[in-house]
């Protein structure tokens, strides 16, 4: 009746009648992993070096592959998620076209960022080597796959994509939530590799549900980069464990956001029912089971801030309950909204409907003075769900304190109409310090798989602020820069050679 590792193995468990169902998988013992960490290690320099076109042609069989698992995929991802079919439909185009992209960026060889600075051998007072510069893959890299994206961001998720893009093989550590769902995607990459002709440790799957699978992995000295996106905890303690390595390596863990949404005083008395509504649409969907769920609200006290509260307060009592991934994301969602509850000076303004089955989130929304917010840092905290705090203040200056006091974020809203501009100037450059991704008069569910987005941000957003788990940028994450000086031209990678045979795009002393 559980998803947790026993004597059989590891079991999937309908969230939506705690029953397990379909095959046990047993825990990876000691030879699984150091099986899939020396696979990984033979493949590096094979796949490092494949060709541009070999490369893309890859990315795009796997998006082939998981397309031809047809509707068994997404029965089985709703099985095990308890996500509808309609959002499951959604992601898998948005993981097949997430890896098509990648494929795109990679054919381009953009990524390689060659640099030329030609010897000066005539420089006074001292000549100057040649100087060329590319960029490399990390390594073999630990994707950990999240609960909340079962397509899109675990097996052959972001993570996997970029850092295969990258040229780094990949070791996915299965997430417990879904394993079913990660052996039919794991299945289609195996496919993928086979095909195009590449080592067997381009990819490989591990699933169970111990700390000591994922730390062993992070602990292997052939893993050179790990990526994560779950929770505050799992992420830090993977930090932890890739810090006191003999020979630490990058996490790029994305952990936890509250997501501020701040409403400007001309929006919020132009459409503040309308904006109650959309943000309870925003907090709500998905069973508020994202990362860029909106968590907290600010907006200056007065009428306009109760006709938005009354409307949202609407929408709430009438939103539906959903099921929720897992019976332990459910219990944590519990707990933080009674956690909420019981804060002094913390109103509970709004819960939305009661279900009849298990595992039911039912929404809840908080209301709290800035003061009081400011002295309680628990307010501040993620509760993974659709929960959400309105924060009440008092004036401009208020508002820009309390926003200064936020820890770092993947997004940061605001509602504003032409009238708000002046005011949200100043604002925004403390906005910039903290979040990621800034948008004006959206909400921040529903992130672009695209060139120009970031999903990221400082701490506790992410682990690493440099980068974004999400979009085409998230392939710089797992390579590092390689100059080479004097080396002759036999010896260069294509890249860099003086004759340029792959056509990429080169800065010659600085200039493209
Ligand atoms: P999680 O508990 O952080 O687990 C994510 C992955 O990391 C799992 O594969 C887990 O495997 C592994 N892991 C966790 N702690 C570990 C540790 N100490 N050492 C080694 N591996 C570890 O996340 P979850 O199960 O998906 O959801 C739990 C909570 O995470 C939610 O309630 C929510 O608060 C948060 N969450 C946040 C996001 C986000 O986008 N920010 C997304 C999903 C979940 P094992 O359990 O097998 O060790």
């Amino acid at each position: 009746m559980s998803n947790a590792p026993h004597e059989t193995g590891l079991r999937a468990l309908n969230p939506a009648t705690n029953e397990a169902f379909g095959p046990s998988f047993p825990e990876p013992d000691a030879a699984a992993i150091e099986a899939a960490c020396a696979a990984a290690w033979a493949a590096l320099d094979t796949y490092r070096e494949t060709d541009l076109e070999t490369r893309a042609a890859f990315l795009e069989a796997i998006a082939a592959e998981i397309e031809a698992l047809g509707d068994e995929l997404v029965q089985t991802a709703m099985a095990e998620s308890g996500l509808p079919q309609a959002r499951l439909t959604g992601e898998r185009g948005r993981t097949t076209s997430q890896l098509r992209l990648f494929a795109q960026v990679v054919r381009r060889g953009d990524w390689l960022g060659a640099r030329i600075d030609p010897a000066l051998p005539e420089r006074a007072p001292l000549p100057r080597a040649d100087l060329r510069q590319r960029f490399i893959p990390l390594g073999p890299v630990v994707v950990f796959g999240a609960s909340n994206f079962p397509l899109a961001f675990s097996t052959a998720g972001g993570d996997t994509a970029a850092a295969l893009a990258a040229g780094c093989p990949v070791i996915v550590k299965g997430h417990p939530a879904h394993p079913n769902t990660g052996a039919l995607v794991g299945g289609a990459i195996a496919r993928a590799v086979k095909a195009a002709g590449l080592p067997d440790g381009v990819f490989s799957l591990l699933t169970g549900a111990s700390h000591e699978l994922g730390g062993a992995l992070v602990r292997d000295p052939r893993v050179k980069a790990v990526g994560f996106t779950g929770s505050r905890a799992g992420g830090m303690a993977l930090v932890r464990i890739a810090a006191e390595r003999p020979e630490p390596i990058p996490v790029f863990a994305e952990m936890s956001s509250v997501n501020p949404v701040v409403l400007m005083p001309a929006a919020l008395a132009a459409r503040a029912e309308a904006l109650g509504t959309t943000f309870v649409g925003s907090l709500t969907l998905g069973a508020g089971q994202f990362c860029t769920n909106p968590g907290l609200v600010f907006a200056l006290e007065g009428p306009d801030l109760q006709r938005f509260e009354t409307a949202a307060v609407a929408a709430l009592n009438a939103a539906a309950p959903h099921v929720m991934l897992t019976p332990g994301i459910f219990g944590a969602y519990e707990q933080g909204v009674d956690r909420l509850a019981g804060r002094e000076g913390v109103t509970l303004l709004a819960r939305g409907c009661v279900g009849d089955g298990v595992n039911q989130a039912v929404g809840a929304l908080f209301a709290v003075d800035a003061e009081t917010f400011q002295r309680d840092a628990v307010l501040s905290h993620e509760v993974f769900g659709s929960s959400s705090v309105i924060v009440r203040v008092k004036d401009a200056t208020q508002l820009a304190a309390v926003l200064e006091g936020l820890e770092g974020q993947l997004t940061a809203t605001v509602q504003m109409d032409p009238a708000d501009v002046e005011a949200v100037r100043p604002l925004l450059s403390i906005l910039e310090r903290k979040a990621g991704r800034i948008l004006a008069n959206g909400w921040p569910t529903g992130v672009e798989v695209s060139h120009a987005m970031v999903h990221g941000g400082p701490f506790p957003a992410t682990s690493d602020p440099r980068g974004t788990s999400v979009g085409s940028r998230a392939i710089e994450r797992f390579l590092r820069p390689v100059c080479y000086q004097d080396i002759p031209d036999a010896l260069l990678p294509p890249a860099l050679k003086e004759a340029n045979p792959l056509s990429v795009k080169r800065a010659i002393d600085g200039v493209l």
